[in-house]
């Protein structure tokens, strides 16, 4: 095998999805929704997959009927879109889910040593994805509060200005961003990306920002887009996902946003990769996407995973645990500290991961060690947290309701 894959291990997927599997727990672990997707998701697919002319290649940089569509839908309310009206011909690349258009990206703009940083805790492919594109990860924590008090919110995870300048050398090229953010639930706010801005601006660097949450935002709490941003949109790739706002991440259908000459560059890089993606699921996304455009959809998704996210933490503080507050997404952090697990302190293997390799074995349950987001170095700064999804039915998550009481 080549060299860079020796560094590479297992993925936290390829280990805890199958374990949950294998002990018929109930998986709160990977983030996909255990519903079926709304009947005009499927229909789409129906339609599209029996409609004759859906079965050849499409266009490289991505199918007219979608690019329309994501373009439109921008286009159309600048509150949840982009500054920049999007031209569906040379803003947008459509790509295999998120994790291909941040690959994508990485590959089409880094050269061999370039450091791209990225922020603790991160969506796994990170780190992995900058070495693939021969690129070195530099890596910069979110501070969790010192003394966090009772209601702990996602939000108090803070980058620190003196910690990411420092990180900056010259062989710098860019930052990987992710808002509303995998694992935390945290939304970036206006201030924090600014401040992100300036020291991207003053160091000539890049910005890809992982956005797949961006529709799933609860109650007052607004997405903010990095290219929104003065002088940002020339350097910034916004990654987005279809999965995650449609509940099918089997679909992998993903985009990226930017410039002309940004999308030029990976629009290149991709023709020979994948040269295009496929056509009936691209269209069916775009039928969704104009289903669901006047917002009706987006906020019924956002109340239910809203809902999902107040049940879950009801049912943890009923068995005295308490899930970090949540702003968007999928997932809440969830302290661990008073649950006693055979926990070998002599052991290399960190507490969380410990702890969730008994979990679904003990207790029938499935969650993700925090720590597995964290560069080897900083580790320890997961602390006591896990990861809970709650994408997840009303009653997957009632039914772990017994599951709480033998940890409590
Ligand atoms: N980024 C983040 C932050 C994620 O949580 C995920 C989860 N799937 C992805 C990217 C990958 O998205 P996709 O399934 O569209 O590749
Ligand atoms: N994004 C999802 C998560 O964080 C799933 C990722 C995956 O399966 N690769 O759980």
């Amino acid at each position: 095998q080549a060299e860079f894959l020796n560094t590479f291990v297992e993925s936290i997927w390829s280990e805890f999805t199958p374990l949950a599997i294998k002990t018929n727990s109930i998986n709160l672990g990977q983030g996909f929704p255990d519903w079926i997707p709304e009947e005009f998701t499927t229909k789409a697919l129906v339609e599209q997959a029996n409609t004759p002319q859906n079965h050849q290649y499409t266009r490289a940089r991505g199918d007219l009927q979608l690019v329309n569509a994501i373009s439109d839908l921008y286009n159309s309310n600048k509150e949840i879109g982009f500054q920049e009206q999007l031209d569906p011909l040379t803003n947008i690349l459509v790509c295999n889910g998120a994790n291909d258009g941040l690959y994508i990206s990485l590959c089409s703009f880094i050269n061999p040593g370039d450091e791209i940083i990225c922020i603790e805790p991160y969506f796994d492919v990170y780190p992995t994805g900058i070495v693939m594109a021969g690129g070195v990860p530099v890596f910069v924590p979110l501070r969790p509060p010192k003394n966090p008090g009772p209601n702990i919110s996602a939000q108090e995870w803070t980058l620190d200005e003196s910690e990411l300048r420092a990180t900056i050398t010259p062989k710098t090229r860019g930052i990987i961003i992710n808002t509303p953010h995998n694992p935390t639930g945290k939304i970036f706010s206006k201030e924090e990306l600014e401040m992100i801005s300036h020291v991207v601006v003053e160091n000539n660097m890049i910005v890809f920002s992982d956005e797949v949450y961006e529709f799933l935002v609860f109650g007052d709490n607004k997405h903010v887009r990095i290219a929104n941003l003065p002088e940002m949109w020339d350097r910034t790739i916004t990654i987005c996902s279809s999965g995650k706002t449609f509940s099918v991440t089997g679909w992998k259908i993903g985009w990226l946003i930017g410039c002309k000459q940004v999308i030029n560059t990976v629009g290149l890089y991709n023709q020979y990769k994948v040269f295009c993606v496929s056509t009936p699921l691209q269209r069916s996304v775009a039928t969704c996407i104009r289903q669901s455009m006047d917002g009706q959809y987006f906020s019924m998704i956002q109340n239910r995973f809203k809902d999902r996210y107040q049940q879950l933490s009801q049912l943890l503080e009923e068995h005295k645990l308490k899930a970090v507050k949540v702003d968007a997404g999928y997932f809440c952090l969830v302290d661990v500290s008073g649950v006693n697990f055979p926990y070998d302190q002599n052991s290399d293997v960190p507490r969380d991961y410990q702890f969730c390799r008994w979990l679904p074995v003990e207790v029938g349950l499935a969650a993700i060690p925090t720590s597995a987001f964290y560069s080897e170095k900083n580790k320890h700064l997961a602390g006591n947290y896990v990861r809970f999804a709650f994408c997840k039915k009303k009653e997957s998550l009632e039914s772990a309701r017994q599951a709480f009481q033998k940890l409590s």
